[in-house]
């Protein structure tokens, strides 16, 4: 039988490639949303994959959606925590709220989807733990403190977790990516992405797919040795 792995964020940007990618190695793929309905039931229609809608930053529907996947599809063998959201805003002018979602979000909401599924894996004796964080958590981001404090969080999470999983066979790894064609990415004015892609060594944007080969390979059987890492997928911009 085929492992399942739920993504996170899955049905559209980089998750929806990760989904697809996973889709085509052979695992039965969930994947998660927040609130676009209609992404998610093209994306659906598309790939065949089911959707299933709940929100990372609530732990007790983090709780509730593990158990639904479980149920529906089986075990989680894999989960890929990329649901990820912005609130920009020089540090002078950022609200305690878009400081709050975005920490819920893009760092509490690794916790609250990673705490129901682990002991799951430790008991089944296998896991793979994917976390989208960033480069802007590796580097820091004018306009992102928030952003970059909860994807910098997300690595130490990382490092903390593997060593926590790895007598009970599971990874935890890390992928920063650097700027990615998404329409995160996209909803910056033009002449920023000009200048952002001016700062990539190869001259370009990242396509979601070059994340989702990356997560494929963490998921694999056989990449048992490779945890607690950061795996940088950004173009040569920045070396950790
Ligand atoms: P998109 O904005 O294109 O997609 C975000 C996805 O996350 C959507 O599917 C969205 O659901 C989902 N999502 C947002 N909030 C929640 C929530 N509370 N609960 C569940 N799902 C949620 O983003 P990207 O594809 O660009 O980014 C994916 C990940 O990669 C993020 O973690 C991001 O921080 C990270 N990243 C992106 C980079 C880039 O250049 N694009 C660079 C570095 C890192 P819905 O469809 O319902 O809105």
């Amino acid at each position: 039988m085929s492992k399942v792995a739920l993504v996170t964020g899955g049905s559209r940007g980089i998750g929806a490639a990760i989904s697809k990618a996973l889709q085509a190695a052979g695992y039965t793929v969930a994947a998660n949303y927040a609130g676009n309905d209609e992404a998610a039931r093209a994306f659906s229609a598309e790939t065949g994959i089911k959707t299933f809608k709940w929100s990372v930053a609530d732990y007790d529907a983090c709780v509730e959606g593990a158990a639904r996947v479980e149920a529906e599809l089986g075990p989680i063998a894999v989960l890929v925590n990329n649901a990820g959201i912005t609130r920009d805003a020089p540090f002078h002018k950022m609200t305690p709220q878009q400081w709050k979602e975005v920490i819920d979000t893009n760092l509490s909401g690794v916790f609250n989807m990673t705490h129901p599924i682990w002991p799951g894996m430790r008991e089944r004796k296998f896991g793979r733990v994917i976390n989208i964080s960033s480069i802007n958590g590796q580097k820091g981001q004018f306009g992102q403190a928030n952003y970059s404090a909860a994807k910098a969080g997300d690595l130490g999470f990382t490092k903390a977790l593997a060593q926590e999983g790895a007598r009970a066979n599971i990874t935890v790894n890390a992928i920063c990516p650097g700027y990615i064609a998404t329409e995160m990415v996209m909803a910056v004015p033009e002449k920023v992405r000009e200048a952002i892609i001016g700062q990539i060594p190869v001259g370009r944007l990242g396509e979601p797919e070059e994340i989702a080969r990356a997560v494929v390979f963490l998921a694999a059987d056989d990449a048992g040795f490779i945890t607690g890492s950061t795996l940088s997928a950004n173009g040569g911009q920045f070396f950790a």
